[in-house]
């Protein structure tokens, strides 16, 4: 698999602040990335620094499998990390020209890219009479406007009413489809959810979590249990390796899981020990709740 960036404990200090404190992961080409963390846990730090517009303090970073350096690597990315900003009397056509000759790109992907982030029917209006959401969908087109391997957000949709949210996810996963690789940054679990393959959890600049999002929500859960007989349920499940914890309550025994387990088979083991269960069912923890918890501890 192709390595678009590889981050190797990459730190940023700000006079004794750990803004980012040793941060390592891999992107891949073709996946979705998502940087998540609550506000000034270092996202937009990390972005800035593999963008070459905040010095690393320590660590190191390498675009393309080092192919190329970092300087000519940010011809190939398309970024958009801070407030689209456009001129106002201009159209998102005159706008994106401009940004063309800027950049000194061919205009031939202009009306392309505005299709992709549906603003065609808006592309002779001036950029002050754009919504946010819409200003927000013109600096992605602009971003794309050089075909990048890469495309990076931060924020993509902060301050956007819900429809504005729900546009900007659909043309990014629109997007992603297409088989450009994306890196956004979120404070938002439901986003990363909903458009990310892969997440890094930050808190106070360190990595809680990275890997699969379907793995973070691949939570083993919570099996619930109850038989007439307590005390041999009890003595049952304390042996079973599958257990974590095992809390009585009320209505039966609350069992956390460390791994994948099959209803059928610990029906099956208690049945043959003589205690018939006449509770079995599992529950999984949302990645919300996961969320919460890797943040909030300490
Ligand atoms: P996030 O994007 O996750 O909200 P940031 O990367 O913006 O977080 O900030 C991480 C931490 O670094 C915060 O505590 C923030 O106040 C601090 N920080 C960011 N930029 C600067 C700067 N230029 N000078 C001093 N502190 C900064
Ligand atoms: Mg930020």
């Amino acid at each position: 698999m192709k390595t678009i960036l590889e981050i190797k404990n990459l730190s940023k200090n700000y006079s004794g602040l750990k803004a980012v404190d040793n941060v390592s992961f891999k992107i891949e080409k073709g996946h979705v990335y998502g940087i998540l963390g609550p506000n000034g846990s270092g996202k937009s730090t990390t972005l800035g620094m593999v963008l070459n517009v905040v010095n690393p303090t320590s660590g190191s970073y390498e675009w393309f499998e080092g192919t190329t350096s970092n300087h000519d690597a940010l011809k190939r990315i398309g970024a958009i990390i801070e407030r689209p900003n456009f001129y106002p009397s201009m159209t998102a056509v005159q706008n994106l020209e401009l940004v063309c000759k800027i950049k000194n790109i061919s205009k031939d992907k202009i009306e392309e890219k505005l299709a992709v982030v549906d603003l065609l029917a808006r592309k002779h209006s001036p950029f002050s009479t754009y919504s946010l959401g819409m200003k927000q969908r013109l600096a992605i087109a602009s971003a794309l406007l050089n075909d990048p391997e890469i495309l990076i957000l931060d924020e993509p949709t902060n301050g956007l009413d819900p429809q504005g949210i729900r546009k900007i996810r659909d043309i990014i996963q629109d997007i992603a489809k297409s088989g450009t690789t994306i890196l956004l940054a979120s404070h938002l679990l439901d986003e990363v959810e909903k458009v990310c393959s892969h997440v890094i959890v930050l808190r106070q600049g360190k990595t809680l979590y990275c890997g699969a999002v379907d793995e973070m929500n691949h939570n083993y859960g919570v099996v619930h249990l109850d038989a007439a007989n307590r005390d041999d349920l009890f003595e049952f499940l304390k042996g079973q390796p599958y257990a974590v914890s095992v809390k009585e309550e009320m209505e039966g025994f609350k069992v956390v899981l460390n791994q994948p387990v099959d209803l059928g088979k610990i029906n099956a083991a208690a049945f043959a020990q003589n205690i018939s269960l006449n509770k079995l069912y599992i529950k999984k923890q949302s990645l919300e709740d996961q969320f919460i918890q890797l943040t909030n501890h300490n």
